[in-house]
Formats: C-alpha cells, sequence, structure tokens
C-alpha cells in the first residue's frame, strides 16, 4: 500500500498556511461530496483521503508530527497515546481513525451549501436551512382550494446508521481529547493570577463524542439526500404570489437543532374567461345588437357554472353588472367576493340576406327618428361648416 502525501492529497504546498490548507480541502470536500457524487466509489474514496487529510494538516501539533515523523507518527504503536491515531494507518491505508473531525467539517460544508452562515465558534443548536418551492395552481384551484402533492427534495436522516453517522454496530465513542465534555479546559499563569481558558474540544467541537467507524451509506455524515412527497392543503381564495410556510419541513438542523421551514410559493395560471381582482372576478362578456337594444334574459359564466341574468333595454357597450357573491372565498373568513360583468356589443360580421334587408330598413327608419344620434351628427355639421 503506497502512502499518498498528504499535501498532495490537498493540492497544496509543504509551507501552505493554515487558510490556505483549509481553503484548498473546503474546494475538494464541496467537489467529491458523497451527496454530489451519488454511488460514485472514488469520489467516496477520494471524499475519505481528503478529510483524512485535512484531519492531520488542519491541526497544528498533528502536522508538526507529520512533518516530522511523515505518516508513522499516526500508526499504531507510534504516537497513538494522545488522543489521535487510535485506529492508525490498518490494513486499508489511509484509516487515520480520525473522523472525530467530521462534526465541524460536516458543519461546514452544509453551511457553505445552504447558507446558513454559521459562525466558527458556535456549536450549538442550529436550525435547518428553508426550502423554497414553486408551485402552479389553476384559477379554480386558487378560488376553491386544493389538496396537492408536492415532491422536495432535501436531506433525511441516514436510515442505516439512524442518524449517528456512526457504522451499524458500532457507536460514536466518547470524545478521547475532552472525555465527552465538550470543552477544553487550559490554564495559564499570568501577571494577574492563574486564568482557565475554556473553550470548545476541537476534536469533537463540543459533542463529547467521535465517530471511529463512519457509517457507509452516508460517510459519517448522518443524513442522505431524499426526494420526499408531502401533502399541502391550499386554502381556498388564495392568489397568485402569495407563499405557504410548511414549520419543520424543511432541511434538518444541525446538532440537534430543529428543521427549517418549507415555503410554497404560489402561482396562478390565467383563465380563457376569468381575470382576478382582489376577490372580484371580472369578465368581459359579448351580446349581441339586438339582446342590447331589446334587453334579454343572458347566460352568465360564473365560478359555479352559468347562471342567467337580465339585462334592460338600451343596454351599452361598457355598461357593468354585478353578481354578488359570486367572486373569490375569501381566503380567511366567511364570504365571497362578486363578479363583475362588462358586457360589449358585438358587430355580426356575417349576414343573411333577410337580416341585411331588414337592417336596411332599420337604418332607413332610423333616419326618421330624432335621437341623439342626430343631435350628434348636427355638431358635427356645426363643427366642419358641412
Ligand atoms: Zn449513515
Ligand atoms: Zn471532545
Amino acid at each position: 500500500m503506497v502512502k499518498k502525501d498528504l499535501y498532495e492529497i490537498l493540492g497544496v504546498d509543504r509551507n501552505a498556511t493554515e487558510e490556505e490548507i483549509k481553503r484548498a480541502y473546503r474546494r475538494l470536500a464541496k467537489k467529491y461530496h458523497p451527496d454530489l457524487n451519488p454511488g460514485d466509489k472514488e469520489a467516496e474514496q477520494k471524499f475519505k483521503e481528503i478529510n483524512e487529510a485535512y484531519e492531520i494538516l488542519s491541526d497544528p501539533q498533528k502536522r508538526a508530527q507529520y512533518d516530522q515523523f511523515g505518516s508513522a507518527a499516526f500508526e499504531q504503536g507510534g504516537f497513538g497515546q494522545g488522543g489521535f491515531g487510535q485506529g492508525g494507518f490498518g490494513e486499508g491505508g489511509f484509516d487515520f481513525g480520525g473522523f472525530g473531525g467530521f462534526g465541524d467539517i460536516f458543519g461546514d460544508i452544509f453551511s457553505d451549501f445552504f447558507g446558513t452562515g454559521r459562525r466558527k465558534t458556535e456549536t450549538g443548536p442550529q436550525k435547518g436551512s428553508d426550502i423554497r418551492y414553486d408551485l402552479t395552481l389553476t384559477f379554480e384551484e386558487a378560488a376553491f382550494g386544493v389538496e396537492k402533492e408536492i415532491e422536495v427534495e432535501r436531506f433525511e436522516e441516514c436510515d442505516m446508521c439512524k442518524g449517528t453517522g456512526a457504522k451499524p454496530g458500532t457507536k460514536p465513542e466518547t470524545c478521547p481529547v475532552c472525555h465527552g465534555t465538550g470543552e477544553v479546559r487550559t490554564a495559564q499563569n499570568t501577571p494577574f493570577g492563574r486564568i482557565v481558558n475554556i473553550r470548545t474540544c476541537h476534536r469533537c467541537h463540543g459533542e463529547g463524542k467521535v465517530i471511529t467507524d463512519p457509517c457507509p451509506k452516508c460517510v459519517g455524515s448522518g443524513r442522505i439526500r431524499k426526494r420526499r412527497k408531502i401533502k399541502v392543503n391550499i386554502p381556498a381564495g388564495i392568489d397568485d404570489g402569495q407563499m405557504l410556510t410548511l414549520r419543520g419541513e424543511g432541511e434538518p438542523g444541525l446538532r440537534g437543532g430543529p428543521r427549517g421551514d418549507l415555503y410554497i410559493v404560489i402561482h396562478v395560471k390565467p383563465h380563457h374567461l376569468f381575470t382576478r381582482d382582489g376577490y372580484n372576478v371580472l369578465l368581459k362578456m359579448p351580446i349581441s345588437f339586438a339582446d342590447a337594444a331589446l334587453g334579454a334574459e343572458i347566460k352568465v359564466p360564473t365560478l359555479d357554472g352559468t347562471v342567467s341574468y337580465k339585462i334592460p333595454e338600451g343596454t351599452q357597450t361598457g355598461t357593468k353588472f354585478r353578481l354578488r357573491g359570486k367572486g373569490i372565498p375569501h381566503i380567511n373568513g366567511r364570504g365571497r367576493g362578486d363578479q363583475i360583468v362588462e358586457v360589449y356589443i358585438e358587430v355580426p360580421k356575417k349576414l343573411t340576406e333577410r337580416q341585411k334587408e331588414l337592417l336596411r330598413e332599420f337604418k332607413k327608419l332610423e333616419g326618421e327618428d330624432t335621437s341623439e344620434s342626430k343631435s350628434f351628427f348636427q355638431r358635427m355639421k356645426d363643427a366642419f361648416g358641412g
């Protein structure tokens, strides 16, 4: 088994600064993260190596030992008592037993992936990220409400290790550095007296436990990406651009924190007849010249089917009438909006000879009439001197 150089694995110079090592690690860890390379054994192996290399090179003490003694420093019986290297190289080559750093490593990756922006010093529980889902409804679905099943891809607890990150049959072990307290105390003598510093344990990152044998399915992260079906009750009256929040249906939290939320952004498809104005439904409807002139009972489409409405004699284009309670249900209460119908007179394009004949007759009669239109022509004459 050829032991690879740890600096080579991270692609950094032997003199690389801590910051450079960290940057290289993050870039590579993201590239080879198993969640982004599902089923890719090579990426998985690479990811493991990267983590192992980082585990040592990110720790100044371990790095110094590595620089001085090479990987021998981490072999069983070598420098094994100090809280690292229990696993040694084993027979597999790179098995430092050093998966204790996973908590932090994954925390970092996840906060990078989901923008939760965890500060480095923060080790407490943290709420998971929110997920946005865009859902398109028909006009009627939005008006009357509907139950929808949506599919969301998110992280779920790994079913193989039940989220512990440890290989089935093994358990996370008590951290050998802090002995399970999650804290490391260092005493310092200063001119002002003895000062005790308490800081979060660098090995287990405050969790008190380390994973020595990571779960093969989730590679120690305790979570895997899954598509999940979620039923959503869309309330009647919802409108385009509104948002529903499903609490606790987002990404899982970190270190025992609660799940994030799922935001469903509603889009409503335009209707071929109706438009919406708040809770009112607007309809532009053609009526025939004869119906407009004589008055008629017309059939009006509504969200509940057609209803009859009596238009009076002499109805003009642009006349609006209101059908009470035929609009959109109020989203958080009782009652419904109205339907506003605006009529316009449609001039017939194809007429039979008989119809034309009657219209000519009608026109002749109209000429003898003393109506408003006459005064219009009078006004035109005045204006143009005709
Ligand atoms: Zn697992
Ligand atoms: Zn610890």
